[in-house]
Formats: structure tokens, sequence, C-alpha cells
């Protein structure tokens, strides 16, 4: 359960973003999990028409909809933003997002970097942040180590990284992943002072 309490200011929006495969999902899912933002910043789930992959749960991964349910979704005003990546569709349902902001409460997307620059169209309280690989070829290495798509998924992937490096420099913060542990730290930071400058405390 989400707490009720009214605060003084809207809720910012946390974009973690860059190019698929740069491992911004784990940092997503290790970030939200640090206790002290247990009850300051809420992550929002996506919606995708893509099939779950293995160890991946409805409901907390993502929510696995048909192409059709989505494509009703979209007709229906449920998003936030959606983009189709890969033949999939994915999008962020936007009562959640805008009810928790509304009140006060911060929310943290993970999303492609065409969706965070929608939503930062949209949103005065962005902070958008940037993940990038540490080398063209570590990346292209952990697309191959996820094993779960064919070759030409992945070299579609890589091919798309390019033009999302690009994007980098509309970015508030950027962070290289390079060991987990040291960008997790450095997500953690940015978040903390971000939090902080907005009410002084956290
Ligand atoms: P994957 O299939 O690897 O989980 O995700 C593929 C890409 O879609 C990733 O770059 C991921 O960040 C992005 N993505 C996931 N959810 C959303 C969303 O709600 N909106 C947008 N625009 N991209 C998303």
């Amino acid at each position: 359960m989400m707490p009720v309490t009214k605060k003084k200011n809207k809720g910012k929006i946390f974009i973690i973003s860059g190019p698929s495969g740069v491992g911004k999902t784990t940092l997503f899912q290790r970030v939200i999990k640090l206790k002290k933002y247990c009850d300051k910043i809420f992550r929002s789930i996506s919606v995708t028409s893509r099939s779950r992959r293995k160890g991946e749960r409805d409901g907390r991964d993502y929510f696995f909809v048909s192409p059709k349910m989505f494509e009703y979704k979209i007709r229906a005003g449920h998003f936030l933003e959606w983009e189709r990546v890969f033949d999939h569709y994915y999008g962020t349902p936007k009562k959640k997002v805008k009810d928790l902001t509304a009140r006060g409460d911060n929310v943290l997307l993970c999303v492609d970097v065409k969706g965070a620059q929608t939503v930062r169209k949209k949103f005065k309280r962005v902070v958008s942040i940037f993940i990038k690989p540490p080398s063209m070829e570590e990346l292209q290495k952990r697309l191959n180590d996820r094993g779960s798509e064919s070759g030409i998924v992945q070299k579609k992937r890589l091919a798309r990284v390019k033009q999302e490096l690009n994007e980098a420099k509309y970015f508030d913060h950027i962070v290289i992943n390079d060991q987990i542990l040291k960008a997790v730290n450095q997500l953690d930071h940015i978040l903390e002072n971000e939090l902080f400058i907005d009410d002084g405390r956290i």
C-alpha cells in the first residue's frame, strides 16, 4: 500500500534510459530496492506486447499483453508515452504516474530514449539519467550473453544503439555502466541529490 499523505510539491519523474542491452533494467531494479527510497520513489511498471523472457513475471517486470490489447490501450489513452521498439510495443501507464506525482510522490521510469524525450516534453519536473555502455564491444558481448534473442534481433539492436548514444547530450546526468556496484552508487547519489534539492530532506 502506498502512503496517502499529501506533500507540498508535485513529485518528480526520474527516468533511467539508454540503449538496450546496457543494463539499465538491472540498475533500475537495484536502485529502486534501496531501503531509503521505499517510501520516496515508486517504480512504474510498463506494459509490453513482447513475450515474457525466462524468469520474468507478469505484473512485476512488465504487464504482458497481446498486440491487439496494446493497440486498444493506445486508443483508450492509457499511456503517458509508448513506443514500438524492435517490433514490440512498450508503454508507460499514465494514471499511476499522474496520481503519484500529483500527490507529491516521485516515480522512477525505465524507458527507451524516445520514450524519455516524450516524458521530458510533457512534464517539467523530470530528472533524466542516461546509462552508457563502457564500450560498443562490451555492449555487443552483453547482448550475446543475454542469449534469448536471434542474431537478427541483436543486429537490429546494435544498429539502433548508435543513434541512441547521440541522444545522451539531452539528458541531465550520464552514468557509465562499467561496474554494476559503481553505477548503482552513482545513481543513488543522483537520486539522493535531486530529492534533497527539492525539499531539503530525504
Ligand atoms: P526489453 O525488451 O529489453 O525489456 O526492452 C526493450 C526496450 O524497451 C528497452 O530499451 C526498454 O528500456 C524499453 N522500454 C521498456 N518499457 C518501456 C516503456 O514503457 N516505454 C518505452 N518507451 N520504452 C520502454
